[in-house]
């Protein structure tokens, strides 16, 4: 058996590989060193000996081992998995955007550096901010920029005694996780019998020691927080900031803006509302916007953009403009990461931009929420409702008098719902809710689809009643069935094994 570790002495052939069969269709005939000089050339390079046909069958199998948008339906609550449109990805490979050099100098990239421009103008347009830094790489990455940037807003201050960072128990676990990693104390504030924040019980933890209130809206129960502007008022007369975790930016879209609602710093989450693909710890994209009085705290680089002396006055107003990329920010917190961030991501999302217009936009959010909500008044018909009103873009629903009835609980719903094809939503979050599940069907999906969805939902309703022991023996139509998640957690084995034929 081979190992992992190279060895000088054996090449590396993995468990598929036999020794020399390697390189059979780009055999050239004639030493490496003939194309490159024998100094930059390693005598030693154990790779593993596979044929090119053993290497796509490898891969192709394991791509058809998962589950992804584009197999099938995916109501996963939050995490807006979305149809994500081809053209955005013709437009990221074309040669121009795909080859260039992140070093290349700033004359070179005039086309990348005004689609960084005219992303950064969009967005702040559309979500009511003053600017956006395109730098952090994911939303969690953004929060932990934006606390970063209150924190030294604070320091030039002279405000140090606010060390505290409000949070809903609705968000995303990411937000405490970014105060805490950020050296700020958290203070969880539990929602009201409406599932939102309430002003009174804000007002209570309000004080001089504020430093952030980080909040969703519509929050995770898919709920519009509908006192927003005495919460943001409230914030600011303690002194405090607002954040907005704009992750579930697509309810919203060209319908209402964070900045007018008093948020003084906001992150995107491109890769969930601007239609990029995501899922398994892939490349995001998650700008930061700020209001004005922020804006020079922002991550570097910015792209500034200066009229040209010869400009094309018949052309559009970027054929008038020339782009750089501003470092000499004396204020900013610096970058959070190398280079210009996922530069392709930019791409895509501006071409999404792009190819909808503002009155697109608008309709893209108004049609999730039209979509969340004809699915909520169907599955309402057999799971718990607890906040039986009109949401946004996502809704959830308990499977706690299911449970008691019958034994089966959300988890073995979402396991089940795996065997037809459909992706689980999320579950047991948000945690105030037991037994949820929280539904997200985004404005990509048909009618008939979303009726497929509630009709196998109830069927498994249905089973639970009459037969559980089926469900807890879900999936068995999936690669993977049942795991034994506190052993995967425990114990987890992580090596990989091969599958021959
Ligand atoms: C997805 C999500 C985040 C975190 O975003 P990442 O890009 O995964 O880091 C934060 N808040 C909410 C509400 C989310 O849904």
């Amino acid at each position: 058996m081979s190992t992992l570790t190279p060895d000088s002495t054996q090449p590396l052939i993995f468990e598929l590989g036999q020794e020399g069969r390697a390189n059979r269709y780009v055999e050239t005939g004639k030493p490496l060193d003939a194309f490159l000089p024998s100094s930059l050339l390693r005598s030693e390079l154990p790779l593993p000996d596979n044929s090119e046909l053993d290497v796509v069958r490898h891969f192709t199998k394991l791509s058809q081992r998962t589950f992804g948008i584009d197999l099938g339906f995916y109501p996963l609550g939050s995490c807006t998995m979305k149809y994500n449109p081809r053209v955005n990805d013709a437009m990221a490979s074309l040669p121009q955007f795909r080859d260039l050099h992140p070093y290349a100098p700033d004359d070179m990239a005039q086309g990348a550096l005004q689609v960084m421009y005219e992303l950064e103008r969009n967005l702040a347009s559309l979500f009511g901010m003053a600017a956006f830094s395109l730098n952090p790489s994911a939303g969690a990455h953004a929060e932990l920029a934006a606390l970063l940037i209150a924190k030294k807003y604070y320091k030039e201050r002279g405000e140090i005694r606010r060390d505290k960072v409000i949070v809903p128990d609705t968000a995303h676990g990411t937000n405490p996780a970014s105060a805490a990693m950020c050296g700020f104390k958290v203070i969880s504030l539990p929602s009201d019998e409406r599932g939102r924040v309430s002003v009174e019980e804000i007002k209570k933890v309000l004080g001089p020691d504020t430093a952030v209130c980080m909040m969703t809206n519509p929050n995770t129960l898919g709920l519009f927080e509908d006192h927003i502007h005495e919460i943001t008022a409230a914030v600011h007369a303690a002194g405090g900031l607002m954040y907005y975790d704009g992750a579930n930016a697509n309810a919203i879209m060209g319908n209402v803006r964070p900045g007018d609602m008093g948020f003084d710093l906001m992150h995107l989450n491109l890769h969930k509302t601007f239609t990029i693909p995501h899922g398994g710890g892939g490349a995001g994209h998650g700008p930061i916007g700020v209001a004005a009085h922020l804006v020079d705290y922002l991550p570097t680089p910015l792209v500034v953009a200066t009229p040209k002396s010869n400009g094309d006055a018949m052309g559009s107003p970027s054929d008038r403009l020339t782009f750089a990329l501003d470092f000499d920010r004396p204020k900013s917190i610096g970058p959070m990461r190398s280079f210009w961030s996922n530069f392709a991501h930019a791409v895509r999302a501006l071409a999404y931009i792009y190819s909808n217009g503002a009155e697109g936009l608008a309709k893209v959010s108004q049609l999730a929420v039209l979509n969340a909500n004809y699915v909520r008044v169907k599955v309402a018909e057999f799971l718990e409702a607890p906040y039986p009103e009109i949401c946004r873009h996502e809704f959830v629903v308990s499977a706690q008098t299911l449970k008691k009835a019958t034994g089966v609980r959300a988890l073995d719903i979402a396991k089940a719902l795996l065997d037809h094809g459909m992706m689980a939503p999320t579950v047991y979050f948000p945690l105030l809710v037991p037994e949820c599940l929280m539904i997200e069907p985004t404005e990509t999906e048909s009618k008939e689809t979303l009726d497929r969805f509630v009709e196998v939902l109830r069927g498994i309703v249905q089973t639970a009643q009459s037969d559980p022991q089926q469900l807890f023996d879900a999936p068995v139509t999936t690669v993977v069935g049942r795991v034994d998640e506190t052993r995967a957690a425990r114990q987890p084995n992580l090596r990989w094994e091969a599958q021959r034929g």
